[in-house]
């Protein structure tokens, strides 16, 4: 054991020698209004790290509909789905997300990480190929690795490129799968002539629209709304609600016969412990909130241009990114960390993002936005990046 011991200790080491060790903070508390959040310790900072892009995660309407449940149902399911996890909140949160998704049948995760690998484990086979860009969130390339398929990836939001990898080989290639919104970029994924490729070769497409639902397209419907595409053109959606849901959980949306599949065949979906009902009460409230009340949507695209608008100014080196995922591009990890240290110590908590997340030479602040931010909040940072990075510096 001493041996193994030390190597683990020399391989920590080596990580932070390179200043890629992670470390996590401990959240305190979070207020119900504004967009702060305290750390253990006391300290109060202005939240710019957050997936929760509706300010959802503290309305009243999820709280409500949680602990109305919770006593009525209890805390955990107690079993998978198919034994006796699944509840009546479970189903009647499916049948309210196919029809917000405009498909047949939807059905729950635990979570996104998971729907992604049931989807491509249970499409894709050992002969097969699956199709990634180059960008893809981690969970698309786990759910490839366990396919088995053999994993083919094309420079990131180049269509071509994937047309000319389907063109090369294509009766073996199973699925193409891509990110709406890119989760560390922020930039869209050109759906429009992925799509176009998948059909001309009879390939399945899987869209994971973890940061685009709910907050892209005038209804919410995220980047398939955006580009005006439907269930032809993508069979497969992959939705989180753990992020503009402000809950936790995922689904994954298609045609009844794709749902039943997965059902039978998806192993993250067969032998794991349902999602707690109270939970899927709480992202049922979210989701009516996201078809009724359309202005968080709004004020949070009106946040976004006045953040690009202010940090330009400020001489901030900001990616081409018109969603509320803003990030700033530092280059090394040295340099993304002292930024965010020099954001903490002005009062703004905004996280580094560093490789093995993102290719090395490209760590960077990953801003998101939040319709609860304030124009003197998204103006204060915009202000104290222009002071924290180098480039707006003349550095
Ligand atoms: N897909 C993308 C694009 C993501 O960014 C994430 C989460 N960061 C996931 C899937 C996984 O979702 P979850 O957090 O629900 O596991």
């Amino acid at each position: 054991m001493k041996r193994q011991a030390s190597a683990l200790e020399a391989a920590l080491a080596q990580l932070e020698a390179a200043q890629l060790r992670r470390a996590r903070v401990t959240v305190a508390h979070r207020p119900a209004s504004g967009r702060s959040l305290t750390l253990a310790g006391g300290r109060e900072l202005i939240d710019f790290s957050s997936n929760d892009y509706l300010g959802l995660a503290r309305h009243p309407a999820l709280a409500d509909a949680l602990a109305r449940c919770a006593a009525e149902s209890g805390a955990g399911s107690g079993a998978s789905h198919l034994v006796t996890g699944h509840g009546e909140e479970h189903e009647q949160l499916e049948k309210e997300l196919a029809a917000f998704t405009g498909r047949e049948r939807a059905l729950l995760f635990s979570t996104g990480y998971m729907a992604n690998l049931a989807v491509i484990s249970s499409l894709a086979g050992r002969s097969e190929r699956v199709l990634l860009d180059r960008l893809s969130h981690a969970s698309l390339i786990d759910g490839a690795r366990l396919s088995g398929a053999t994993l083919a990836r094309y420079a990131h939001a180049d269509a071509d490129a994937a047309a000319r990898l389907l063109d090369a080989d294509p009766g073996r290639t199973a699925l193409l799968a891509t990110d709406g919104v890119f989760s560390m970029d922020g930039d869209l994924a050109p759906l429009p002539e992925l799509a176009r490729c998948a059909r001309a070769h009879d390939t399945w497409l899987l869209l994971d629209d973890a940061h685009g639902l709910g907050v892209l397209g005038t209804r919410g419907g995220g980047v398939l709304e955006h580009f005006a595409l439907g269930s032809d053109e993508v069979p497969i959606l992959v939705g989180t609600l753990g992020k503009a849901f402000g809950c936790f959980g995922a689904f994954v949306a298609g045609s009844a016969a794709l749902i039943e599949f997965l059902i039978q065949r998806a192993r993250t979906y067969l032998y794991t412990t349902a999602l707690p009902q109270p939970v899927a009460a709480a992202a049922r409230a979210a989701l009516e909130l996201i078809r009724r009340e359309h202005g968080r949507r709004e004020r949070l695209l009106a946040l976004v241009s006045r953040f690009r608008d202010a940090a330009r100014a400020a001489g901030v080196p900001l990616a081409s990114s018109a969603t509320p995922i803003q990030p700033v591009l530092l280059g090394s990890a040295g340099a993304a960390l002292a930024a965010q240290r020099a954001l903490a110590a002005a009062g703004y908590w905004v996280v580094a993002i560093r490789p093995p997340t993102v290719p090395a030479g490209s760590a960077r602040l990953r801003v998101t936005l939040c319709a609860t931010h304030t124009d003197a909040q998204v103006d204060g940072l915009a202000e104290q990046l222009g002071r924290a990075c180098p480039a707006a510096r003349g550095a």
